[in-house]
């Protein structure tokens, strides 16, 4: 444990409460990124229980520096994906579901039509379901992107991650005026869709580039905001450059409230998917 982390970047967790959890979703054959990102937060939300699945198996095409999922050559699309999901959410009892996956610039969709499968299956046996997806930029197609949209996600969400100066040294696959656009197809496409992005902190941005970075998903019209601290999940990956101060976290909710975020979740151990069902009460409370 790198001993320069301050005690507002600590977390700690009964293994005992993942048990049950991990052993209903291997059964399932299923993944979450709670795993494999190896969320701090994986004891918390595995104890409600919530979790967030990942689909399209557990292997990247890309290789963003942050991250910890394996990279390399992706297996087939599973068909029965979407059937198992949905037992997972009876079994774990969920309210809200919120469905990721890795990037697969190998499929012509970019997996846009296992997005939509597991979203019409899960909408049509869970009609009060919240469905919430954090998608890939699917390289842009807009066509890949109405498949997501037109299955009838509540929330659709993708990571601009870091500030653009940053992007070829964190994120060097993904372009950020490609997200943005994204983000903005996406409200353009379905305005009833709540869209949500999400930022790490600490990785060597200044407060100013994150508000630029703030300004800029307000203006394609971004509904829900998410910034965490960065946490190095393993040696292999990008060292943290700063463990960010609650305060300067504190100013960013602050500041995202001013520029018309209805939600904005910010503070060292939020991630994206993190309190997801609280983010999504803050719509309705702000509705
Ligand atoms: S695209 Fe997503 S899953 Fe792939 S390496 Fe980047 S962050 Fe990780």
């Amino acid at each position: 444990m790198d001993d320069r982390i301050p005690s507002w970047s600590r977390k700690k967790y009964n293994l005992g409460d993942l048990v049950k959890v991990k052993r209903q979703l291997r059964e399932l054959g299923l993944h979450t990124v709670c795993e494999s990102a190896r969320c701090p937060n994986i004891g918390e939300c595995f104890k409600k229980p919530t979790a967030t699945f990942m689909i399209l198996g557990d292997v990247c095409t890309r290789r963003c520096r942050f991250c910890a999922v394996t990279k390399g050559g992706p297996a087939p699309v599973d068909a029965g994906e979407p059937g198992r999901l949905a037992v997972a959410v009876e079994k774990l009892g969920l309210k809200h579901v919120v469905i990721t996956s890795v990037t697969r610039d190998d499929l012509p969709d970019g997996g846009a039509g296992q997005f939509a499968a597991v979203i019409r299956v899960l909408r049509e046996q869970f009609p009060t379901l919240i469905i919430e997806v954090l998608t890939p930029d699917f390289g842009g197609d807009e066509e890949s992107l109405r498949l997501v949209i037109t299955a009838g996600p509540h929330i659709f969400n993708h990571n601009l991650e870091t500030v653009p100066r940053l992007y070829r040294t964190v994120r060097p696959q993904a372009v950020y005026e490609r997200s943005l656009r994204v983000l903005r197809a996406a409200k353009d496409m379905d305005c009833r869709v709540s869209t949500k992005s999400g930022l790490m902190a600490g990785l060597g941005e200044t407060e100013s580039e994150v508000l630029a970075v703030m300004e800029d998903l307000r203006a394609v019209g971004c509904d829900l905001l998410t910034i965490g601290q960065y946490l190095r999940p393993m040696k292999e990956n990008i060292e943290v450059s700063e463990y960010v101060r609650p305060e300067v976290f504190e100013r960013y909710a602050e500041a995202g409230r001013k520029m018309g975020f209805i939600f904005v979740a910010s503070a060292p151990f939020v991630r994206s998917s993190y309190n997801a069902e609280e983010v999504f009460a803050g719509i309705n409370a702000n509705a």
